[in-house]
């Protein structure tokens, strides 16, 4: 360890693929701005990366951050994230997982890895200690991550070993290729696998022998103990988030057949129930060290069905909803066998749900024919075509090479107007069903990562929430029913606190399960403030959170303004969100409209000093922050607002 820095590791590692090189940073400098992380890996990005730098550039940094807190008992402290420019909407591309080598990194010494270049052959990273190894990874080249991670456990005779690696999707640069913790545990969105195969570098593995310090820690351990209680009673443990089914069906936020309903079909509500899949195939727990749910996963053994023999552990609903449920399969186990394929494949369930959806919506509606798929009929509910039309999305074979674009790019090659039944924010395939919760759609449209609900979506708007009383308490917000999805009063604000409670957790590493993202009761802010303060010794407010993750926000949306260009419209929802009422269900004939819409994206950029028409930041928006000389490049190239 270079500096006996509380909670930190105290370095940041840096490897250059392309010549072997490799040296170390120290993280100080960049802690009390940008705290860790992402919040690290965005300042980074912004800063290394020159603006003609395209994702597969070899120049393209590819960085991974332990968060600030993970080797810390600090409850749910589990969260690696990978930053980039990301392929999918050209602009910052960001995932988060548990990972097991996240920790690691850190008792090797490392807070961040930055990687750079492109190897000239397939390699892996040994990262032990002081020890950096590029090895050969030829032989593990065109392996799934299950086999890759058999392969060098056997190799290594370690079969505790723990790895991060790309499948096949990564290695053919499919735009929603992921990066897979082991073999369950995903990176996913935005396309950091493909970016890391294109520097071809198949796995990382680390082994870390120190350990991390915290300050105070008699305070720490206080505050874990305290604030376990926040745990009890609750639901999450048993099903993770397919423990919103029914909540997602009374708000109309369940996706069936691309998002042309939003609600499952009555008849079919107990049949789908994916809780019950979970319950019946359950062999045991899946959890990762100190989380405060005491895991969101369970290991399943499908014992019948089509399914029969597979041994893997639960998805979440993100599986459920972007491809079981939106292409209407029927079969329970469905999820099960899906996810565990992404994972295999390194595939993010998110593109695969929203491309093939895409597909058999313009099947269905004669827009795309037997002669463009190569004679697949893309008929909803065909489990077999969606499984086989998975694998050629990851290995771009045949339509499955268009799919591999995900929906948006593949609208666009296909043309025929097909683009209104892509579902996506700025690229990005949405999972995310818009109509029927204001806030969770306002934080996803706006996410600088393109659509997705992890850096500002109202999530406690989908969950099973009823304590509106805590709610006013802990958002602050003086409205009457804050977690009312059809509400817009006060949305703007709540996702503000949301952006800045999303941006804390991931750069210290906390699980957003672990938090008030999902419930109300869990971790909060002051919590998180608690924490960190025992852990490095100093106190740090609330207040200094927030400046940290405003701050962060504002260099996203300048990296987003540098490489691409997009603007206020891409902020809106799809159009098919603003012009199709909810069809069916409990919440049938509500519809997002756009004039309430507008208003409430004038009173974000309001909130947040971005002007309204353009959607940029204002110089003294960006001074406010520090940001002073990204005012400068910005006026530069006319995106400064006004
Ligand atoms: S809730 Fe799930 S994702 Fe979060 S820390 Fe626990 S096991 Fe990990």
């Amino acid at each position: 360890m270079s500096e006996n820095l509380y909670a930190y590791a105290g370095k940041i590692l840096r490897i250059n693929l392309s010549t072997g090189e490799f040296y170390t940073e120290p993280t100080s400098k960049y802690i009390d701005d940008w705290l860790g992380s992402t919040g690290i890996a965005i300042k980074i990005l912004y800063d290394e990366l020159q603006p003609w730098v395209t994702p597969y550039d070899p120049m393209n940094k590819l960085i991974f951050g332990s968060g600030a807190l993970l080797g810390t008992p600090a409850i749910g402290a589990n969260k690696m994230s990978v930053s980039t420019l990301g392929p999918v909407t050209g602009g910052w591309a960001s995932g988060l997982s548990d990972s097991y080598v996240g920790l690691h990194l850190k008792y090797a010494g490392y807070d961040l890895l930055v990687i750079e270049g492109r190897a000239s052959t397939p390699v892996y990273l040994w990262i032990e200690d002081e020890r950096i190894k590029i090895r050969d990874a030829s032989h593990l080249w065109g392996k799934t991550t299950w086999e890759t991670l058999d392969s060098i456990r056997e190799e290594l005779n370690d079969p505790d070993l723990h790895a991060v690696s790309i499948g096949p999707a990564g290695e053919n640069l499919v735009r929603g290729a992921c990066i897979i913790q082991d073999k369950n545990r995903a990176f996913g969105r935005c396309g950091c696998g493909a970016v890391m195969g294109s520097k071809n570098l198949k796995m990382i593995i680390a082994k870390g022998s120190h350990s991390i310090k915290v300050a105070q820690p008699k305070r720490f351990m206080t505050a874990v103990k305290e604030y376990l209680k926040l745990f009890e009673g609750s639901n999450l443990g048993k099903y993770g988030t397919l423990h919103c089914y029914g909540r997602k069906q009374d708000i109309s936020g369940n996706n069936w057949k691309n998002c042309q309903e939003s609600s499952i079909p009555e008849h079919l509500f107990e049949k789908m129930d994916p809780r019950v899949t979970v319950k019946k195939y359950e062999v045991g727990p899946e959890s990762f060290p100190g989380c405060g749910v005491g895991g969101c996963g369970r290991r399943l053994h499908i014992t019948e069905g089509p399914y029969k023999g597979l041994k893997t552990t639960s998805n979440q609903w993100e599986t459920f909803s972007t491809i079981q449920t939106r292409l209407a399969v029927e079969e329970p186990t469905f999820m099960v066998q899906a996810n565990a394929l992404c994972n295999q494949l390194g595939l993010d369930v998110n593109l695969v749900g929203g491309a093939i959806g895409w597909a058999m919506e313009c099947f269905q509606r004669g827009i795309i024919t037997e002669k463009d798929t190569g004679g697949l009929k893309l008929e909803w509910g065909n489990a077999e075509l969606v499984l086989a039309l998975t694998k050629k999305i990851a290995y771009r074979q045949g339509f499955g090479n268009l799919l591999a674009e995900g929906c948006a790019r593949a609208a666009r090659i296909i043309g025929r107007d097909s683009d209104y039944y892509a579902m996506h924010i700025k690229g990005q395939d949405l999972y995310e069903v818009l109509r029927g919760s204001v806030g969770w759609c306002l934080g996803t449209t706006t996410s600088t990562r393109g659509g997705g609900h992890t850096t500002g979506a109202l999530i406690t708007e989908t969950f099973p929430n009823d304590n509106q009383e805590k709610a006013r308490q802990v958002f602050g917000v003086d409205v009457e029913d804050p977690l009312d999805p059809l509400s817009y009063e006060g949305k703007a604000e709540l996702v503000k606190y949301m952006e800045v409670s999303h941006r804390i957790n991931n750069s210290l590493g906390i699980c957003h399960y672990n938090t008030i993202s999902v419930d109300i009761n869990f971790l909060n802010l002051p919590h998180l403030a608690e924490f960190y303060s025992a852990a490095i010794g100093r106190e740090v407010t609330v207040e200094e959170f927030e400046e940290i993750a405003m701050r962060q926000l504002n260099l996203e949306k300048a990296f987003n303004l540098r490489f691409t260009n997009l603007g206020r419209a891409d902020d809106l929802p799809t159009p098919r969100d603003l012009s199709e009422p909810i069809p069916s269900g409990k919440l049938k004939g509500w519809r997002i409209d756009k004039k309430d819409y507008d208003r409430l994206l004038d009173e974000y950029y309001e909130l947040h000093g971005w002007n309204k028409e353009t959607s940029y930041p204002t110089r003294a928006t960006l001074v406010k922050y520090g940001l002073g000389a990204v005012a400068d490049d910005l006026e530069k190239i006319g995106k400064l607002g006004e």
